[in-house]
């Protein structure tokens, strides 16, 4: 069938994503095999129409108009073991190959046990991780689809250039994940289950129930805070508030005092400050302007920038 007549047309977006939240995609498909990656993204070109990508639908916030283009959602989602090795789609739901990876023994993903509906895609992308684990640490290979160049390409781990919450890929929107080989650790199934154990507990204590995106915000270096605001930092280190030389930015959400604030249907989540929740009927623009209010109040009170982590999709 010829891509064409496999895209739709107003496809509500929102039960994509963990936000809930979003308008429609003028035009979607969902891709599962090369061939239809390269034919959607040449579609797209022939007809003008800008390209977007989704994965799970993690990680993003969706315009309440909707995203006027075509939304490709990666859908190749096998999963290979070739223990120690793992190869995954990038539409691999980040759930699914955690199980499998915990099956055969093999240490690394645990960080990411409980969040929902992530792939490995996105994870790679934003080089995903928590409670001192990240995605980048066991990428061995990833195939992308370069845009600019109509093909594939393979990168090794040195040139996905992983960085806090970076990648090669994040820096340059032209390359899309395809799929990803991991290379991981032996370990015993009493070590890999505590690791989930910990974390899964952190996430239900810490972390919290209604529909939101993950952290909103990107973690600060302390380095750059002693720079701009030496008060906050002495603060910073008689709270004992650093880990791996980064300072929350719920840390300084919740010193000022914001958990609890809501705008329309969006509210700053109790349980984490650096989260913000759909509590029913939140629209993008309540997100936004929640967003907006807090980078203004943190930097008025602490004179540091916060960074999104989301990604706001317009
Ligand atoms: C409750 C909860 C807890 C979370 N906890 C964490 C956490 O502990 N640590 C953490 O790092 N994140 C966390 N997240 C955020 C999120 O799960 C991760 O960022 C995840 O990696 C996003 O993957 P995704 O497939 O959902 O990406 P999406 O949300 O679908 O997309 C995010 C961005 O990546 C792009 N993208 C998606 N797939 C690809 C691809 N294959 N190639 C190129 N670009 C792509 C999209 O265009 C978009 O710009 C959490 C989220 C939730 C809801």
């Amino acid at each position: 069938m010829p891509v064409g007549d496999k895209i739709k047309k107003d496809i509500p977006l929102a039960p994509f994503t963990t936000f809930k939240i979003g308008g429609p995609a003028r035009f979607f498909i969902e891709v599962k095999e090369k061939e239809e990656l390269a034919e959607a993204i040449e579609w797209a070109k022939k007809n003008d129409e800008k390209i977007y990508f989704l994965g799970g639908g993690s990680n993003v916030l969706i315009n309440d108009d909707g995203l006027p283009g075509l939304v490709i959602r990666l859908s190749n989602r096998e999963v290979a073991n070739l223990n120690p090795r793992f190869h995954c789609g990038a539409g691999a739901s980040l759930a699914y190959t955690i199980s499998l990876t915990r099956g055969a023994g093999l240490s690394g993903l645990e960080w990411g046990f409980g969040i929902p509906l992530a792939t490995l895609g996105g994870c790679v992308r934003g080089n995903a991780g928590a409670f001192g684990m990240e995605t980048g640490d066991y990428v061995e290979t990833v195939e992308v689809y370069n845009i600019k160049k109509n093909k594939f390409e393979m990168f090794s781990h040195k040139e996905c250039n992983f960085s806090y919450r970076s990648s090669i890929f994040k820096e340059n929107p032209e390359l899309i994940v395809w799929g990803v080989t991991l290379k991981l650790k032996p370990a015993s199934a009493e070590e890999i289950n505590s690791l989930i154990e910990n974390n899964l507990k952190k996430r239900d204590t810490g972390q919290p129930k209604l529909p939101s995106a993950g952290s909103v915000f990107k973690n600060l270096f302390f380095d750059d805070i002693l720079k701009v605001n030496p008060a906050l930092a002495e603060f910073i280190k008689e709270q004992d508030a650093t880990k791996g030389g980064k300072v929350g930015a719920g840390f300084l959400i919740d010193q000022r005092g914001l958990k609890g604030k809501t705008i329309g249907g969006a509210k700053i989540s109790l349980e984490h400050a650096n989260f913000i929740v759909n509590t029913g009927r939140a629209t993008s623009k309540d997100v936004l302007d929640l967003i907006n209010f807090i980078k203004e109040e943190i930097k008025l009170r602490f004179k540091v920038d916060l960074e999104e982590e989301i990604v706001i999709m317009k």
